[in-house]
C-alpha cells in the first residue's frame, strides 16, 4: 500500500499527519511512504527524521499523483483532491458536518473520503478517535493559556509577605476537553467547578476534584444520545441554566467552555451581561470559538476585552502543541490502516466494517454518509 502525507496549508496549522514513529510502523506493516518536503516542519518533525524512518521525501506533485492512501489533518482543497489518482482513500479531520457540498467534491474526484470526525464512537474505535486525542490536548492547552492571560497565580500561596487566594476555575462542558481541563486547573491549584447537560459527567468531575454545577432536572436525565454526545436542549432547560450559570459565573476568575453539539451551532451559555457580572481581570477561554462559541463575545482567533474580561477564541488550540496533536494524531491514523488493507498489505477498503461505514463520506465516486441524506 502505497501511503502519501500531506504537508497542511491553513494558516496556523502546525499539525502534520505522520511522525517519524508512525512512519516506522506503517513501513513495518509493509507500506511505502512519501511525504511531502517540508510536512513535519512546524511540528519540529524534520524532512531527514522521516529519511531516516523510511519514507521518502518529495514535492507536492510526486506525492499527490502516487497516494493510494492519502493522510491529512485538516481537508485540503477542491485543486489538491482533483489531482489525487481516482479510487485514493482520503483519511483526515475533513469537517464534514453538514457539508455535503465537499462530499460532492470527493466523489467528483473519484476520492474515497473517510473523516475522522465520524469514527462512531464504540470501544473498537477508540484508538481511531481523534476527536478524543486532540479535545484532550485543547483542555489541557486551554487551561495553559488561562494560566498566561489571567494576571494571577492559580496556587493558594502562604507566604511571609501574605497569602495569595486559589483562582476559581469554572469549566462548561465536561467531555473529553473539559475533563482534561478541569485535571490541569487542579493540578495548578485552581479551586475547580464544572458543568454539563449530560448527566454521566456529574461523576466524572466529581472523580477529578471538582464540584459539579448544574440543572438536574427530568430533561437533565435523558440528555444523552446512544452515541454518547449531548442533545440540544429546550428554551426552558436554557433559561435555567442561564440564571444558574449568571450567578456561578460572576464569582469566577478563569472559565473554559467547550459546550458542543455535533452537527449544530455551539450552544451560547454565557451572555454579555454574564461577562459584565464578572470580575475585571477574569479570563474566558473559549474551546467552542471554531464552531461559533459558547459567550456572545467570542471572536474567532482573537483575544476580546470586555470591561476588563478577556474572552480568547482560539480555534485550533491542539496546533498549539504541534509535536504532540501531531503524535496522537498520527497514531489515530496507524489504528485506520488495518481497516484499509487485505492481509497481504494492498489497498482493500473494508467497506463493510461499521467503523468504515461510519466514516466514509463517498465511496467510488457516490456520496454514501447517511447524515447527506434529505
Ligand atoms: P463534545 O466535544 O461533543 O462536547 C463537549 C461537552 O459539551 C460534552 O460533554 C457535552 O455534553 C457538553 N455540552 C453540550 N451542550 C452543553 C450545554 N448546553 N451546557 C453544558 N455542556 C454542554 O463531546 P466529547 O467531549 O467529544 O464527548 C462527550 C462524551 O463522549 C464524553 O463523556 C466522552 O468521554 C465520551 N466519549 C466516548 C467515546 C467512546 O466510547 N469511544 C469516545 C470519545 C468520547
Amino acid at each position: 500500500m502505497r501511503i502519501a502525507v500531506l504537508k497542511e496549508s491553513r494558516p496556523g496549522e502546525t499539525r502534520v499527519a505522520a511522525t517519524p514513529d508512525t512512519v516506522k510502523t506503517l513501513i513495518k506493516s509493509g507500506a511505502s511512504i512519501a511525504v511531502e518536503t517540508g510536512a513535519g516542519a512546524l511540528a519540529h518533525f524534520p524532512d531527514s527524521a522521516y529519511e531516516s524512518a523510511g519514507a521518502t521525501v518529495s514535492a507536492r506533485d510526486a506525492i499527490l499523483s502516487n497516494g493510494e492512501v492519502v493522510l491529512c489533518v485538516r481537508r485540503p482543497d477542491a485543486e489538491t483532491l482533483e489531482r489525487l489518482p481516482a479510487k485514493a482513500v482520503l483519511a483526515g479531520l475533513l469537517e464534514p458536518h453538514g457539508d455535503k457540498e465537499f462530499a460532492e467534491t470527493c466523489a467528483k474526484a473519484g476520492v474515497n473520503a473517510l473523516a475522522l470526525e465520524f469514527t462512531p464512537r464504540i470501544t473498537r474505535a477508540q484508538s481511531i478517535d481523534a476527536l478524543s486525542s486532540q479535545s484532550n490536548l485543547a483542555g489541557y492547552r486551554a487551561v495553559i493559556e488561562a494560566a498566561y492571560l489571567y494576571g494571577r497565580a492559580f496556587p493558594m500561596m502562604m507566604t511571609a509577605a501574605g497569602t495569595i487566594a486559589a483562582a476559581k476555575a469554572f469549566v462548561m462542558g465536561a467531555g473529553v476537553a473539559g475533563l482534561q481541563a478541569i485535571a490541569t486547573a487542579r493540578r495548578l491549584g485552581a479551586i475547580v467547578t464544572a458543568t454539563d447537560v449530560r448527566p454521566a459527567a456529574k461523576e466524572q468531575v466529581a472523580s477529578l476534584g471538582a464540584k459539579f454545577v448544574a440543572v438536574e432536572d427530568e430533561e437533565f436525565k435523558a440528555a444523552e444520545t446512544a452515541g454518547g454526545y449531548a442533545k440540544e436542549m429546550s428554551d426552558e432547560y436554557k433559561a435555567r441554566q442561564a440564571e444558574l450559570v449568571a450567578a456561578h459565573i460572576a464569582k469566577q476568575d478563569v472559565v473554559v467552555t467547550t459546550a458542543l453539539i455535533p452537527g449544530r451551532p455551539a450552544p451560547r451559555l454565557i451572555t454579555q451581561a454574564m461577562i459584565e457580572a464578572m470580575k475585571p481581570g477574569s479570563v474566558i477561554i473559549d474551546i467552542a470559538a471554531a464552531n461559533g462559541g459558547n459567550t456572545e463575545l467570542t471572536k474567532p482567533d482573537e483575544i476580546v476585552e470586555h470591561k476588563g474580561v478577556r474572552i480568547a477564541g482560539f480555534t485550533n488550540l491542539p496546533a498549539r502543541l504541534g509535536a504532540d496533536a501531531s503524535q496522537l494524531l498520527a497514531k489515530n491514523l496507524v489504528n485506520l490502516m488495518p481497516l484499509l488493507r487485505t492481509e497481504e498489505g494492498a489497498l482493500g477498503v473494508q467497506w463493510d466494517d461499521d467503523i468504515i461505514k461510519g466514516m466514509a463520506l463517498t465511496r467510488d465516486g457516490s456520496v454514501v454518509h447517511p447524515s447527506y441524506e434529505s
